[in-house]
């Protein structure tokens, strides 16, 4: 069939030499070439952070940022500040500073609204765009905003299409001359496991499908070149590995060729041609803009836009190298330090197929992680057996690995976690 190409499948040099003494943790962290971002964030005292998958570390220089737009640009520009201080532009100008960590031009990228909202504009845009097609299709076990926008878009048209879900090693097979839209996370949010995203684009190329990628847990945490795959369109996420705070605004990526066509449902004065004309009807801005809705949120989009300059200067095959050999080095003092605790890894071992995270399954991994974040190592749980410990490279090092696993051992070997105040669920887990 024309529409099953070759898959390729490029490998790098794996992982070597990794340090197993507090020793060799600290001489690597004196090598590391991103040593001096660290320097760049606040990491609060007697802690290791290994949550920056769910929410970024606050870079220092966004406290500084936040208190110069609140007493300046509003305390005392107010209404001019869109003008003087260019707010008005910040969604190109974040987007802009995006766009190199995803393989796009800076004209393709807008940071607006949530993931959510981003997620739903573009799935419901890829869907008007390919009328007579029927099927969608997404993986079980995405994370759940994810599924339920799709299922929320496939409920509100009159011509409801199917929502295909299929397990990750069938979904490319599975891609036909029906589908309109395949949809998938990238890095999986409880694994880490990784989508070939050449592949898997090729494929949905291949039979019409368009392709939207979400970069939630890939966009500052490993290179993605979206252009080089020919994927048509991505969303992603502000507060994780691009540390622009709780809640900072996402972003949506179409790639130019659909830009003409694109036709998001979600008609607002922000994407109008000209919204100080006031006009009673709407016209979709040219280019990616129409994709815009409302008004930017303009605290939560200059602390973005601070994250972002950290990543001005950084090599991402350099930091990609470093988040493989954080990961390894965790899964295999894991198993060196605790063979016995139970532990089973849900993570891929091969880190060509691992994000920046690890995951292991335990029956008891909610009083686990409470008894982490109890010391100071903080983590986080996911429903119903998993803990995950997210490395963020710009500011982990080897020795916080090193450090981490040294009290998950202790942890185990005197079971701590072993006490009621630990089976306490949390609203936020
Ligand atoms: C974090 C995350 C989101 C977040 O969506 P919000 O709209 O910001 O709440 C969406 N999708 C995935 C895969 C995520 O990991």
């Amino acid at each position: 069939m024309p529409c099953k190409p070759e898959q390729k499948n490029i490998k790098e040099p794996t992982v070597t030499a990794l340090p197993t003494t507090l020793e060799e943790a600290r001489a690597r962290d004196a090598r590391d070439p991103l040593r001096t971002s660290r320097d760049q964030f606040h990491i609060p005292a007697d802690t290791i952070y290994l949550d920056g998958n769910s929410l970024g570390c606050m870079p220092k220089a966004t406290a500084a940022r936040l208190r110069q737009v609140v007493e300046q640009e509003w305390a005392e520009g107010l209404i001019r500040s869109w003008n003087d201080a260019d707010w008005i532009n910040l969604p190109q100008r974040v987007g802009a500073r995006i766009a190199p960590l995803i393989g796009a031009e800076p004209d393709e990228v807008l940071m607006t609204d949530s993931t959510s909202i981003n997620l739903y504009k573009l799935a419901a845009a890829a869907v008007r765009m390919q009328p007579g097609r029927r099927r969608i299709i997404t993986e079980p076990g995405n994370f759940p905003t994810d599924r339920y926008i799709l299922q929320g878009l496939a409920d509100s048209l009159q011509e409801q299409p199917e929502l295909v879900t299929l397990p990750a090693e069938q979904i490319a097979d599975a891609i036909d001359e029906d589908t309109a839209l395949v949809m998938l996370t990238h890095v999986h949010y409880k694994s880490g496991r990784l989508h070939d995203m050449a592949a898997i684009t090729q494929q949905a190329r291949a039979c019409g499908a368009l392709m939207l990628w979400d970069l939630s847990h890939s966009a500052g945490a490993l290179p993605v070149d979206l252009n080089g795959c020919g994927a048509d369109m991505a969303v992603g996420c502000g507060y994780k590995y691009l540390n622009g705070g709780p809640g900072a605004p996402a972003f949506a990526w179409v790639a130019k060729r659909h830009h003409e066509r694109l036709n998001q449902p979600i008609w607002g004065w922000f994407g109008h041609a000209s919204p100080f004309a006031m006009s009673d009807d709407y016209v979709p801005a040219e280019g990616l803009r129409q994709v815009l809705t409302g008004t930017t949120a303009v605290l939560g989009a200059s602390a973005l836009e601070t994250g972002l300059v950290l990543f001005a200067d950084i090599d991402m095959a350099v930091l990609r190298r470093k988040s493989q050999q954080l990961t390894q080095q965790f899964i295999e003092a894991v198993e060196r330090r605790c063979p016995k605790a139970g532990f089973e890894l849900a993570s891929p071992r091969d880190p060509e197929m691992r994000g920046s995270q690890v995951s292991f399954h335990h029956p008891e991994g909610y009083a686990i992680m409470q008894a982490l974040i109890d010391r100071g190592v903080i983590g986080d749980f996911r429903a119903p057996d998993i803990i995950r410990f997210g490395m963020a490279p710009l500011y982990v090092g080897f020795e916080d690995i090193h450090n981490a696993v040294e009290i998950l051992g202790d942890i185990m070997d005197y079971r701590h976690w072993d006490d009621p105040r630990y089976r306490q669920r949390n609203a936020v887990t």
